[in-house]
């Protein structure tokens, strides 16, 4: 495709554009530990593009595949429980190496609902990045001294029998929640119950979808 006004060759360092644009004091500092990781041969600018990359591809409904076959396979389902990190690879999923998972199951006494009260970690590998409204300042106070309050405006009235755990997440351990399987799914399909799995329930400030009437 032609393009007349835009026919430079485009061989030429990219870096060379920053020269330029007044950089923060973040950005300086992230451009120079990537020189630096680069230079001693511990992470080459391709591979953390790499990285790069499949943070960006990643969505909730990667973690929702994890969750639909923890319902439907119980030897999975242990095996996600007490090794997260190798039980998420049979299913395609590289954790990254400096960050621990934390699967938090859901039983009918017990609901988990995840916060960072120091920032926003967040279990990007399996989820993408994190919603808005979690790394709100609102959010991550809330969560702590209100967590029924935050279920309630995201559509959950727990019962006052089921105990709430508030799980802080930090940069060496995020947590994934496995919430309950919804009532009435018994005869849907691994694929089903995927969609089924909202982003939301897998941070615990709701449920899972239940199946619609009609399409039973
Ligand atoms: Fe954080």
């Amino acid at each position: 495709m032609a393009d007349g006004d835009h026919d430079h060759d485009h061989d030429h360092d990219h870096e060379g554009m920053l020269e330029d644009v007044e950089l923060g004091y973040h950005a300086k500092r992230s451009l120079a530990m990537q020189e630096l990781l680069d230079e001693k041969g511990l992470l080459s600018k391709a591979d953390l593009q790499h990285h790069v990359e499949i943070r960006a591809s990643r969505t909730p409904t990667d973690g929702a595949r994890i969750v639909a076959r923890a319902w439907t396979d119980e030897g999975f389902k242990q095996r996600l429980l007490q090794d997260p990190r190798s039980a998420v690879a049979e299913l395609g999923y590289t954790l990254p190496p400096e960050s621990q998972l934390g699967v938090l199951e859901d039983t009918a006494d017990v609901h988990h609902m995840v916060v960072c009260t120091l920032c926003s970690c967040y279990p990007s590998a399996l989820l993408g990045l994190p919603p808005d409204w979690y790394k709100s300042l609102s959010y991550r106070s809330r969560a702590v001294t209100d967590p029924r309050g935050v279920m309630r405006e995201f559509g959950l009235d727990l019962s006052e029998n089921v105990e709430v755990r508030v799980m802080d997440s930090t940069a060496d351990l995020r947590y994934l929640v496995l919430p309950n399987r919804p009532e009435g799914t018994e005869d849907m399909s691994e694929d089903e119950l995927v969609k089924l799995v909202t982003r939301d329930s897998m941070i615990g400030v709701s449920s899972p979808l239940t199946p619609a009437p009609a399409s039973r």
